[in-house]
């Protein structure tokens, strides 16, 4: 019997970052991050920014080829179209189709320190559930539509998005000295396995994206290839371990110029405090070339990019220090991670 190659590969649905809609020159050129990881008719989406469905579509796959999301933090640049997923998403899944998992962080557990260039303390929101996990989000959210929701199950006996996704919270091991706000990166955490199924297996480890926590990179791994998605990060060892030898590394980049141009000549304290947060929390198109470099990934490809409308040649300007193929995709752009090239693949 011949199997065919799964041809494993990603692709980018939406390649900006930021918690926004980049306005001036190339404005709209790029929807919010999403990556679809496919391997033969398996889609797992990771994160939901604005325009996910759509770009979904636009891509060729539906909800019913969807196995998974898996949300790297909660941020909400990377989560604000989970319902719509889930809502919308409703009219193309299969009838009898598995139950759609929604994977990521759990409660933060516990509210970030103030700046301390805040003259007076701010009030959080929502103090008595200030920091819902996973689970707890899709659950809030799909009961704010449920005026909604309740008459179409009710008089156009719709299927309910709770039969059909299904939301969890990662489970950090004990003993890795994790706390949110304490020590949000242990150094030498061990990635830890979060699913598997007969064509994946993904694991996690923590990064470095304060004062979010807790912040995730993902891998998968397939029988023919695998792809690391680092998440939000700065420069972080973990991310380095677990990218080890990997095919494909997607991994986030902020151009820094641009942050200084934006924020530098303000002069207020809030402006300073989101350009602290900026250089804590992010890594250059230079850095990412490093790190890749250093945990031998064969492709290097930029996403989550800070401004979404800076032109390309901004991020290649250190193409040339990475050894293996550098690529800045554009949306919908397909990226293998195949290890060997599809055609040397042997059939059985
Ligand atoms: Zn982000
Ligand atoms: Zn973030």
């Amino acid at each position: 019997m011949h199997s065919t190659s799964l041809k494993p590969h990603v692709v980018t649905l939406g390649t900006a970052g930021g918690p926004r809609w980049w306005t001036g020159e190339n404005a709209g050129k790029r929807a919010g991050i999403s990556t679809a990881v496919v391997v033969g008719d398996a889609v797992y989406l990771v994160d939901a920014g604005t325009g996910v469905g759509n770009q979904l579509m636009k891509a060729g796959f539906s909800t019913a080829n969807l196995r998974g999301i898996f949300l790297t933090h909660l941020h909400s640049d990377h989560t604000i179209d989970l319902a719509s997923l889930a809502i919308f998403g409703l009219f193309t899944i299969t009838p009898g189709q598995k139950s759609i998992r929604i994977i990521g962080p759990g409660d933060r557990g516990i509210l970030p320190p103030a700046s301390p260039r805040a003259a007076v303390p701010p009030t959080p929101l929502y103090p008595a559930n200030s920091t819902p996990g996973t689970a707890d989000m899709f659950s809030h959210l799909m009961q704010a539509y449920a005026t909604d929701l309740n008459d179409r199950v009710i008089d156009a006996l719709r299927p309910s998005p709770l039969d059909h996704f299904v939301a969890s919270d990662i489970q950090i091991p004990q003993g890795t000295g994790y706390h949110a706000n304490e020590n949000p990166t242990p150094e030498n955490f061990a990635p830890f396995e979060i699913y598997r199924d007969e064509l994946v297996t993904v694991t996690a480890t923590l990064v470095k994206h304060p004062p979010i926590a807790p912040a995730f990179a993902f891998r998968f791994d397939t029988a023919e290839g695998s792809v690391t998605i680092s998440g939000d990060t700065a420069p972080c060892e973990n991310l380095v371990t677990l990218a080890r030898d990997t095919d494909l590394l997607l991994h986030e980049a902020i151009d820094f110029d641009w942050v200084e141009r934006a924020y530098g000549h303000i002069g207020t304290e809030a402006a300073q405090a989101s350009m602290d947060h900026h250089r804590l929390s992010h890594t250059s198109a230079q850095q990412a070339i490093e790190l890749a470099e250093r945990a031998g990934a064969r492709t290097l490809a930029l996403h989550h990019l800070v401004p979404g409308t800076t032109p390309v040649s901004v991020w290649r300007s250190h193409a040339a220090d990475f050894s293996g193929t550098f690529v800045v995709p554009d949306d919908l752009q397909v990226i293998s991670f195949a290890t060997e090239p599809a055609e040397m693949v042997v059939s059985r």
